[in-house]
């Protein structure tokens, strides 16, 4: 019978299996469940590692005193304490201010945001509007009336184009741009910036550094802009929660707009406080904003929007 213990740190389970002198078919069943479990721990890390290496290159808010390629390229050492901050909140949750941010790409437009602002304004809540340069040029009345109500308004670039395919200076200009027509049209000078559908590279971080804009991305992304139904973007804005959210949604869409009292309504149940960008970064350290926390909330019963008009 060969020795097992010059192997025994590799199978060591093999031994203490075969040790209880268990009958031949036990053994192959009880080998069969170690490898299963390790199996499924090693598919468990990985899968672990997979997202918080995403969640470490793509921050909530992009710090100023980070290299560029090191939020791209997230090192191996950031992942792996997230990961082992991961853990060690799960045992001793961090207590937090409940905040939540309601941003909106795009526009503004002409229908759809004189709408989104009345409803906001009626459920007296405050909110970042991401507008694009072009669009505030084309629309200055509606812009000014933006920044009236209790709208933090922030650059979405002047032209909307994918930044990565674009060189730095190109970037730069075009988030410059976007600046200017802003201030030139409401007078706001902005203070952050985000890239449209979230893509950027290195040079993008450094083009709005250099424009002195933070770049802000966001924690709950209910892919409001793929037109979907009113109750799918409740409940998935719902379903993702976070501490703190910072909820990604969009100008232009009316069933985003219907969607906004349930999901004002079910976050303030929660003990959630809406606020903007900057009076997020005032009250919690960029540590914590990109760190959210997933909150378990439950979904309205009977939503009184549009629940139930979708059945297949
Ligand atoms: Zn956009």
């Amino acid at each position: 019978m060969p020795s097992r213990s010059t192997v025994w740190t590799s199978s060591w389970s093999w031994g203490a299996i075969t040790k209880f002198n268990l009958p031949q078919g036990w053994q192959r069943a009880a080998r069969r469940a170690v490898l299963l479990v390790a199996l499924a721990a090693a598919v468990i890390v990985v899968r672990r590692w997979v997202h918080h290496a995403e969640l470490e290159s793509v921050p909530v808010i992009v710090p100023s005193n980070v290299p560029p390629q090191t939020i791209v390229h997230p090192p191996a050492a950031a992942i792996a304490r997230r990961m082992l901050r991961e853990v060690r909140e799960t045992f001793f949750p961090p207590r937090r201010p409940r905040l939540a941010v309601l941003t909106f790409d795009d526009g503004p437009y002409p229908v759809e945001t004189p709408l989104l602002l009345a409803q906001l304004q009626a459920l007296d809540v405050p909110a970042v509007f991401f507008v694009i340069g072009r669009d505030v040029r084309r629309q200055p009345a509606i812009a000014a009336r933006a920044r009236l109500a209790h709208v933090e308004l922030g650059n979405h670039t002047a032209t909307h184009p994918e930044m990565a395919a674009l060189p730095l200076e190109e970037q730069q200009a075009e988030i410059a741009q976007g600046a200017r027509d802003i201030a030139a049209v409401t007078g706001v000078r902005v203070r952050y910036f985000r890239p449209p559908h979230g893509n950027y590279d290195a040079a993008t971080i450094l083009a709005a550094r250099a424009e002195g804009e933070t770049m802000a991305l966001w924690d709950v992304d209910p892919g409001d802009w793929r037109t979907i139904p009113t109750h799918q973007i409740i409940a998935n804005v719902i379903m993702h929660a976070r501490s703190p959210a910072v909820i990604l949604l969009h100008n232009g869409k009316l069933a985003t707009i219907e969607a906004l009292p349930d999901i004002v309504a079910a976050y303030r149940a929660a003990g959630f406080t809406f606020v903007t960008l900057s009076q997020l970064q005032a009250r919690l350290p960029l540590s914590e904003i990109n760190d959210p926390l997933p909150v378990r909330l439950p979904l309205p019963a009977a939503p009184a929007s549009s629940v139930g008009e979708h059945n297949p």
